[in-house]
């Protein structure tokens, strides 16, 4: 917001430059491009069969918004939100569907948008959620993995970027419910409680 006060002083700060924003882990070209391809394998490989993008919230919003675009397939788009038991950045594993899908999965081509694969307990959790609900097959695309944290065998068609095992911000990610509109991703540079 433009105000008097800010106005006099150039404009409003801008967020890319508060000082919990840290160095660019991935920019905002280079994930604008590799969602380009992303979306070009997955049209290839679903052509006969367009899938049901189920992005998981609230983190994956803006990864599915772009995704979907890229994808030159009719799909369908469908979203469920969970939250992880644990500390504000570590998961438990125990994970509490906030908000179930709408769709029936049953004979459905499934892909899971996912923001990041960090332990990967909460895409272990919901594999098997959703592979009970029959569908004909599940896939999972996800953002963002971190190098070296996974503490279980996961199976992910298709993955953006490896990071290091820093927390991240930005472009969907939060701290806080914070700094989800970043365009890029960031390594977080304030203190993590
Ligand atoms: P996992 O179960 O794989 O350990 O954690 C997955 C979830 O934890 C992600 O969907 C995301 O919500 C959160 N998470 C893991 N690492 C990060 C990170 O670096 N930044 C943010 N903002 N969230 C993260």
């Amino acid at each position: 917001m433009i105000t008097p006060e800010n106005e006099a002083a150039g404009g409003p700060e801008r967020l890319e430059d508060g000082d919990e924003v840290g160095r660019v882990i991935v920019s905002e070209a280079d994930l604008q491009a590799r969602i380009v391809e992303l979306g070009d394998r997955i049209t290839a490989d679903y052509a006969e069969s367009p899938p049901l993008l189920v992005g998981v919230l609230k983190g994956a919003f803006m990864f599915m918004s772009d995704l979907s675009r890229a994808v030159a397939l009719p799909v369908d788009v469908d979203f469920m939100a969970v939250s992880s038991y644990g500390s504000a950045t570590r998961t438990s594993g125990v994970v509490r569907i906030v908000k179930d899908l709408d769709m029936d999965l049953a004979d459905r081509h499934v892909l899971v948008v996912e923001d990041i694969v960090d332990s990967g307990l909460t895409l272990s959790y919901l594999q098997r959620y959703l592979l009970a609900r029959s569908p004909a097959s599940l896939e999972v695309c996800a953002l963002l993995v971190k190098e070296g944290q996974q503490r279980t065998e996961l199976d992910l068609r298709y993955v953006g970027f490896h990071i290091p095992a820093e927390f991240v911000v930005g472009y969907g990610l939060d701290v806080d419910e914070r700094l989800r509109n970043l365009k890029a991703i960031h390594a977080y540079a304030g203190s993590l409680s």
